[in-house]
C-alpha cells in the first residue's frame, strides 16, 4: 500500500478568497474572529478564514432580504437569471484546474477524482439548473363558476443554506444553482473544514455578474453560524446537508423561530445487496467504489455490503484482494485512488468503529490501521462475519470501512435491509430482472441502484426516506423545494 508523500511545491496554490461575502464585498467578521482551515493530507494550516457570528449572519441576511425585495434581481427576467448560471458554470469551467486543486488541498480528495468528478458535475449542475430558470410555470385551473384560476411559483425569499465538508463545491452547487434559478437569494453557510472553494466560486459569482446581495457567503462554525442561520426569523427557507442529528437541531430551530420552509439531506446506511447470480467481478468492483469512494465519506455509501450465502466467501476474498491494492496517499498523485480523511475527529471516530467491531466479534479481514504518520490516512478495511445487530452495521462510519454481510434470500434481505432509520439509497446486483424489480421496490430508499452504484446525475433527484431526509435536490423535482406556489382567482 502506498504512503503518504509530502505535497510538491508547485501544486501549492494561494487562497484568494478569505473573507465574507456580503453584498458583493469582502469583507471581515464583525468580531474579527478568523479560523485555521487545516490541509487534511499533512495536518498544516492552510490559511486562516474569517468566522462569521450572529451578526456577520444578520448582515448578510439583511444584504439578501434587500436584493430580494429591492434591487434588480427582483426585476430581472427570468432568462436573464439563466444567462448569469450559464456565466458561472463557463467560468468555473473555465478554471477547472485550479478549482480541482484547491479542493484537493483543502478537503483531502484525490486532485484527479475532484477534476472529474467535483468539478464536472459541479458546472453539469449549474448549467441543468440555468436552463430551468425561464421554465419554472404554474397552471391554469378550470375551477368552478365565472372566474379565472392560475398559479404562480414564485421564489420563496431569503434562503439560508448550510453545507458539509465532503462534496464541498458540489454541495455548494446542489444548494446554490436552484435556489438562483427559481429567483431566490442565498446567504449560505460552507463547513469550516472546507471554505475555500465555496468562497472561490464566490468571487467566480461576483466576476459572473450577479447584482449584489443576491449570494452572500458566511464561512464559521455550526453552532454559531450554521445556528444563527437555522434560528433567524427574517430568512425563509433553509436548506441543510449534513448529519441526522444537526438535521434535528435545524428543523427545531425552524419550528421554534418563524416556521421556515426546511429542507434535509442526511445521513444513511445504506443497503448494497449482491445476488448469487450477478457477475461477481463486477459486483466486487461496484461494491467496493461504492463504499471506498471519497475515503468512505459518502452520505450515500454501500456500508452493508449484503452478501447470498453461496458466493459469500469468494465476495469476501476477492473484495480484501481489491482493497488491499487501493492506492492510498498523496491526492496530488495522479495515482492516488484515496486520500485521508477530513480531519482527526473523523479518524478517531472511524477508528472507534473499527475497534468495535473487533470487540464486537467482526472478522477484521484487511486494513484497520492508520497510514503514516502526517495527515489523517486510514487504510481501507474489509470486516467480514458481520451482524445486523453490531454498531459497525447499525451506525454511520462515513469512512473507509466495507462490512460483509451473508443473508438466505430475497424475503429476508429485504426485511433487514429495510431494519434501519435510514433510507437514503440501495443498491442490488443481480441477472434476475424479478429481483431486481423486487429489491427496487421493496427496499424504503430515496434512490435504487440495479447493477451500479452511486450513479448521481443532476437530473434525477435525489434524497431520503425516513431519517436520512426530507425534500428532494437535484432535477425538476428539486426546483419545487424552492418556489411558493400562489394561487390567483379572477372574477371574469
Ligand atoms: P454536520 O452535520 O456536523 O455538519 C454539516 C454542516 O452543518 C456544517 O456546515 C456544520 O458547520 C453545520 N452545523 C454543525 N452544527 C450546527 C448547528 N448546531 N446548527 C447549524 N449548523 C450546524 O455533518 P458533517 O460532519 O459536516 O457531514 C457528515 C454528515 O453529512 C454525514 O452524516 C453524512 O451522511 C451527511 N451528508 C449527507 C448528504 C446527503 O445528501 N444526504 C451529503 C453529504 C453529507
Amino acid at each position: 500500500m502506498a504512503s503518504t508523500y509530502s505535497m510538491p511545491t508547485e501544486t501549492r496554490i494561494v487562497p484568494s478568497a478569505t473573507e465574507l461575502l456580503i453584498n458583493n464585498r469582502w469583507i471581515a467578521s464583525e468580531s474579527g474572529e478568523t479560523f485555521a482551515t487545516i490541509n487534511p493530507s499533512t495536518g498544516e494550516e492552510i490559511c486562516r478564514v474569517a468566522a462569521a457570528h450572529e451578526l456577520d449572519v444578520d448582515k448578510a441576511v439583511q444584504a439578501a432580504r434587500n436584493a430580494f425585495e429591492r434591487g434588480p434581481w427582483r426585476k430581472m427576467h427570468a432568462s436573464e437569471r439563466g444567462k448569469l448560471l450559464y456565466r458561472l458554470a463557463d467560468l468555473i469551467e473555465g478554471h477547472a484546474d485550479e478549482l480541482a486543486q484547491l479542493e484537493a488541498l483543502d478537503n483531502g480528495k484525490p486532485v484527479s477524482v475532484a477534476k472529474r468528478v467535483d468539478v464536472a458535475k459541479t458546472v453539469a449542475c449549474y448549467r441543468y439548473f440555468a436552463g430551468w430558470a425561464d421554465k419554472v410555470q404554474g397552471k391554469t385551473i378550470p375551477i368552478d363558476g365565472d372566474f379565472f384560476c392560475y398559479t404562480r411559483h414564485e421564489p420563496i425569499g431569503v434562503v439560508g443554506q448550510i453545507i458539509p465538508w465532503n462534496y464541498p463545491m458540489l454541495m455548494q452547487a446542489w444548494k446554490l444553482a436552484p435556489a438562483l434559478a427559481t429567483g431566490n437569494t442565498v446567504v449560505m453557510k460552507p463547513a469550516e473544514q472546507t471554505p475555500l472553494s465555496a468562497l472561490r466560486i464566490g468571487e467566480l459569482v461576483v466576476d459572473a455578474g450577479f447584482p449584489e446581495g443576491v449570494v452572500n457567503l458566511v464561512p464559521g462554525f455550526g453552532p454559531i453560524a450554521g445556528a444563527a442561520i437555522a434560528r433567524h426569523m427574517d430568512i425563509d427557507k433553509v436548506a441543510f446537508t449534513g448529519s441526522t442529528e444537526i438535521g434535528r437541531l435545524i428543523l427545531e430551530a425552524a419550528a421554534r423561530s418563524n416556521l421556515k420552509r426546511v429542507t434535509l439531506e442526511l445521513g444513511g446506511k445504506s443497503p448494497n445487496i449482491i445476488f448469487e447470480d450477478t457477475d461477481l467481478d463486477e459486483a466486487v468492483e461496484g461494491a467496493h467504489l461504492g463504499l471506498f469512494s471519497n475515503q468512505g465519506q459518502i452520505c450515500c455509501a454501500g456500508s452493508r455490503v449484503f452478501v447470498e450465502e453461496k458466493i459469500y466467501d469468494q465476495f469476501v476474498e476477492k473484495s480484501v484482494t481489491r482493497a488491499s491494492k487501493r492506492i492510498v496517499g498523496d491526492p496530488f498523485d495522479p495515482q492516488t485512488e484515496q486520500g485521508p480523511q477530513i480531519d482527526q475527529a473523523q479518524v478517531d471516530r472511524v477508528m472507534g468503529y473499527i475497534e468495535s467491531g473487533q470487540n464486537e466479534g467482526a472478522t477484521l479481514a484487511c486494513g484497520g490501521k492508520r497510514v503514516g504518520n502526517l495527515g489523517y490516512f486510514v487504510e481501507p478495511t474489509v470486516f467480514a462475519d458481520v451482524h445486523d445487530n453490531m454498531k459497525i452495521a447499525r451506525e454511520e462510519i462515513f469512512g473507509p470501512v466495507m462490512s460483509v454481510i451473508p443473508f438466505k434470500d430475497l424475503a429476508e434481505v429485504v426485511t433487514r435491509a429495510n431494519k434501519t432509520n435510514y433510507g437514503l439509497a440501495a443498491g442490488v446486483w443481480t441477472r434476475d430482472i424479478r429481483k431486481a424489480h423486487a429489491i427496487a421496490n421493496n427496499v424504503r430508499a430515496g434512490t435504487v441502484w440495479v447493477n451500479c452504484y452511486n450513479i448521481l446525475d443532476t437530473r434525477a433527484p435525489f434524497g431520503g426516506f425516513k431519517q436520512s431526509g426530507t425534500g428532494r435536490e437535484l432535477g425538476e423535482y428539486g426546483l419545487q423545494q424552492y418556489t411558493e406556489i400562489k394561487t390567483v382567482i379572477v372574477k371574469l
